[in-house]
């Protein structure tokens, strides 16, 4: 049974910051769980909005964008993310014909024809807003009213598959996780009326992008083409191959995933997504990362600090998947400090210091015998920060079982019990950790195996300056 997990791929027109950093983690984790996944990431990089940052520094589009993606490449290894491959939609020479063959696809189904396009142009931007995107009517950059512009441009017929995609996502064979999500598709879905506009003119993409095949004067519209690379990247025949295919999606991005890219493989003929899992966002001090608020913080900084399986457990636990998540240096240090060197740390320290004869004997009354499954469950509806949660009660409670048993207090066949059982859940524990913190989890083996016992040094925290 071979996996396929994506996450998005960026624009690449900003600094890689903690929220990349979030989807990246969480997809690993999935990766992780699974024995045998194809992992996909990438760059996004045909969108106008790199031209327009590329200009802005100076520099040639190709070198921006090249420079752009090597910084969100190197996070993907900084995180210590299992990747398969890592695909650039402008370079990548696979890319380019698996878009077009889509495109055709779609043209040969009849799905694709020219109307005009009505929209909101920045001429300072040279680009298409949609309202949402302004600020109190005006551009974001320039603070002016946006011309309503009309060109004429290709339409995909997107209505035409209204039905069949409410009946695929409510009868959940395209399954949307959480819930809300999925009825938040379901509730756009049913008031879908109008087709997608799927390409622009080449003049007003300034010659960047994919052309539409057989009319240079048009390229294919940044959501297509970015949408695409599930595909380019495996390859047609691996697509329709892979057992299962989940998309890791912000939520932000959901209807482009949930409804415009089934949309297209339906039209093209092409298999579906199977799962399409959503998450929140992180904010840093309460407030929403904005390139021109100048909160971004690098995900280099916190792992700098504290660590790599530090910073995913707090991904993971304080940010999670469901609802929008705060860092903070505070909280970060305070998580570090109370739950992995105090909580976690500290079992691992007590634990293994005590010897008993070998081998133990078996535990009448394991601590937390359903904790793997438990885990397993979660992780497998996208529950990631209750799997975390689930752990850490059972490392709350194998401390509180040996607090009570003071096993130092007892010998011989007793105390080997009590050894046991404390063993036996360090071993659950070091073993439900592996996908999520997977250093930690391959450290608490050695700690059993008589190796190094303290895991998160407490000097650490003075490193995070507040
Ligand atoms: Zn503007």
């Amino acid at each position: 049974m071979q996996h396929f997990i994506s996450t998005t791929i960026p624009y690449v027109n900003g600094e890689p910051h903690i929220g990349h950093a979030q989807e990246f983690v969480l997809a690993d984790v999935l990766t992780r769980h699974y024995p045998d996944v194809y992992f996909l990431s990438g760059a996004d990089e045909n969108s106008l909005k790199n031209v327009l940052a590329a200009e802005a520094a100076g520099m040639p589009t190709r070198e921006y964008v090249a420079r752009q993606s090597d910084a969100f490449e190197a996070l993907t290894g900084l995180l210590g993310l299992e990747l398969s491959d890592f695909i650039r939609t402008s370079d990548d020479p696979r890319h380019q014909p698996v878009v077009e063959a889509i495109w055709r696809a779609c043209v040969e189904r009849g799905d694709i024809y020219q109307a005009d396009y009505t929209g909101l142009y920045c001429v300072g931007c040279e680009q298409f807003y949609v309202a949402a995107e302004l600020t109190d009517g005006k551009c974001p950059e320039h603070g002016t009213v946006p011309e309503t512009v009309a060109e004429s441009n290709y339409f995909f017929r997107l209505t035409r598959y209204r039905d069949q995609l409410i009946e695929l996502v409510s009868t959940g064979e395209i399954a949307i996780e959480p819930a809300s999500r999925r009825n938040e598709v379901l509730g756009y879905l049913r008031l879908l009326d109008q087709d997608l506009s799927v390409s622009r003119s080449a003049i007003r993409s300034r010659g960047w992008g994919i052309p539409v095949p057989d009319d240079p004067g048009q390229v294919i519209y940044v959501w297509i083409d970015a949408l695409a690379n599930y595909i380019s990247a495996p390859g047609f025949e691996r697509w329709h191959g892979f057992d299962d295919v989940t998309h890791v999606v912000g939520k932000g991005v959901l209807r482009f995933h949930a409804v415009y890219w089934p949309a297209i493989l339906l039209s093209a003929g092409l298999r579906l997504p199977n799962r399409i899992l959503v998450h929140n966002y992180v904010t840093v001090d309460g407030t929403k990362i904005g390139k021109s608020l100048g909160n971004a913080i690098n995900p280099d900084e916190p792992i700098r600090t504290l660590g790599l399986d530090a910073f995913r457990y707090y991904l993971l636990r304080h940010i999670g998947c469901f609802k929008d998540g705060d860092f903070t240096w505070q909280r970060y240090r305070d998580a570090y400090n109370q739950e992995l060197v105090n909580q976690l740390g500290n079992l691992v320290a007590r634990v293994t210091k005590l010897s008993g004869s070998e081998p133990l004997p078996t535990p009448d009354h394991p601590i937390c015998p359903d904790l793997e499954e438990t885990v397993t469950a979660h992780i497998e509806s996208f529950a990631l920060h209750k799997a975390m949660d689930q752990i850490f009660s059972a490392i709350e409670e194998t401390n509180r079982y040996v607090s009570a048993e003071e096993p130092w207090k007892r010998e011989g066949a007793d105390k080997d019990l009590v050894l046991a059982t404390a063993v036996d859940s360090l071993t659950r524990i070091g073993r439900s950790l592996a996908p999520f913190l997977p250093q930690t989890s391959t450290r608490i083996t050695a700690a059993l195996a008589g190796g190094k016992r303290h895991l998160f040094p407490r000097s650490r925290v003075d490193r995070v300056a507040l």
